[in-house]
């Protein structure tokens, strides 16, 4: 996978403290701050054959400002937090989703107190240790990406292919975005892939839980549907620009 998650920023500047301002409780000097940058979701199909549409993507830019981000679980407890001052969604020349469409992403940048409890994060940010961005948030609905309905009451099914395309659920309407968190990258992907979308509808799955395959010949058509979008995603083909 070559999708970075985590970027150190510079130094912050007269505006990045202008907006961590906005939200402090008291003003903040720049060698008070730490700031950095993450990605937080972007419009690609994800392993639960899930995607943002364009429009929930630029809802969450505005729902995520001042959205508080933990640090694996440990962390929260100790109170360590940061907070997102600025969001934007970032369209990436030239690079095409799986299925052909532009790749856009939400990109955030993050605040957080330079203090003694810090520093070891701080560390590790600036040594570019890889870690990954999950998301907590609800979306009004997922629609099929083969027929447009909403997706419990087509007769398709996540992962299976119809005519050549994916089958996969659109997340529409942003409504509510609650937290971010940093995790650390499991070694082995497959191992233990870390997922914290929450969706507000009847039945949220819990992170890293798969929907169980009804038969064997469904679960085999979705681990090789699977396996195919991650060669799509992350296979030879990637000319990525990230930043
Ligand atoms: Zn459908």
């Amino acid at each position: 996978m070559d999708v970075e998650w985590v970027f150190k920023a510079a130094a912050p500047g007269p505006d990045d403290m202008t907006l961590i301002n906005a939200m402090a409780m008291r003003e903040l000097g720049a060698d008070e701050v730490y700031t950095f940058a993450l990605r937080l979701c972007d419009n690609e199909i994800d392993r639960d054959f899930e995607r943002f549409d364009d429009q929930a993507l630029d809802e969450l830019a505005g729902l995520f400002l001042g959205a508080p981000g933990i640090f694996d679980h440990c962390w929260s407890a100790r109170g360590q937090t940061a907070r997102l001052y600025h969001t934007e969604v970032v369209t990436e020349q030239g690079q095409l989703t799986s299925d052909g469409r532009p790749y856009r992403w939400l990109k955030g940048w993050a605040y957080m107190m330079r203090t003694e409890d810090n520093a070891d994060l701080i560390a590790e940010i600036d040594g570019g240790i890889k870690r990954e961005v999950s998301v907590g948030c609800a979306v009004e609905r997922v629609t099929c990406s083969i027929c447009g309905q909403d997706l419990h009451d087509c007769f398709h099914e996540k992962g299976e292919m119809y005519n050549g395309q994916i089958c996969h659920g659109v997340l529409c309407g942003a409504k509510d975005a609650y937290e971010w968190s940093f995790v650390a990258v499991p070694a082995q992907r497959q191992a233990g892939v870390v997922k914290n979308k929450r969706y507000g509808g009847p039945d949220p799955h819990e992170p890293g839980e798969e929907p169980p395959p009804s038969d064997d010949g469904k679960a085999l058509q979705r681990a090789k549907a699977l396996l195919e979008l991650e060669k799509i995603r992350y296979g030879g083909n990637q000319n990525g620009t990230n930043q």
